[in-house]
């Protein structure tokens, strides 16, 4: 048995997958493993091998991992479903959504 076959085994009570990681764009280089507040992850036994997701309910989707990882694309969050919606700004077009990454500033219009 290969040491990944004991640790990469699915959460079988969370079918939930808050950090997607790219296998063949990820280093290795444990930088998101090192910042994650929750401790979600460990490193991959494996030599330059992608972290193992651990704690998969512990996630905060607090995104520090993404930001602090020098491979663009090499992981994201996977946000859950209800927090996905989007939502448009009328006057604009332009379209907003929960945990991007420059959110505009409050709406403070008085309501009509
Ligand atoms: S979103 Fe936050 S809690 Fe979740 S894996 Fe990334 S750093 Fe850790
Ligand atoms: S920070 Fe990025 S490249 Fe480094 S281990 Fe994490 S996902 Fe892989």
């Amino acid at each position: 048995m290969k040491v990944d076959d004991v640790y990469v085994t699915p959460n079988p009570t969370s079918p939930t997958r808050p950090v997607i990681i790219d296998e063949k764009m990820c280093t290795g280089c444990n930088a998101c493993v090192d910042v994650c507040p929750a401790d979600v992850f460990i490193p991959n036994p494996r030599k330059g091998g992608p972290p193992i997701l651990v704690y998969i309910d512990e996630c905060w989707y607090c995104s520090p991992c993404v930001d602090v990882c020098p491979v663009e694309g090499a992981i994201r969050l996977n946000y859950p479903l209800m927090w996905r919606t989007p939502w448009m700004r009328k006057e604009t077009g332009r379209r907003y959504w929960v945990g991007m990454k420059e959110p505009p500033p409050p709406n403070t219009k008085p309501l009509a």
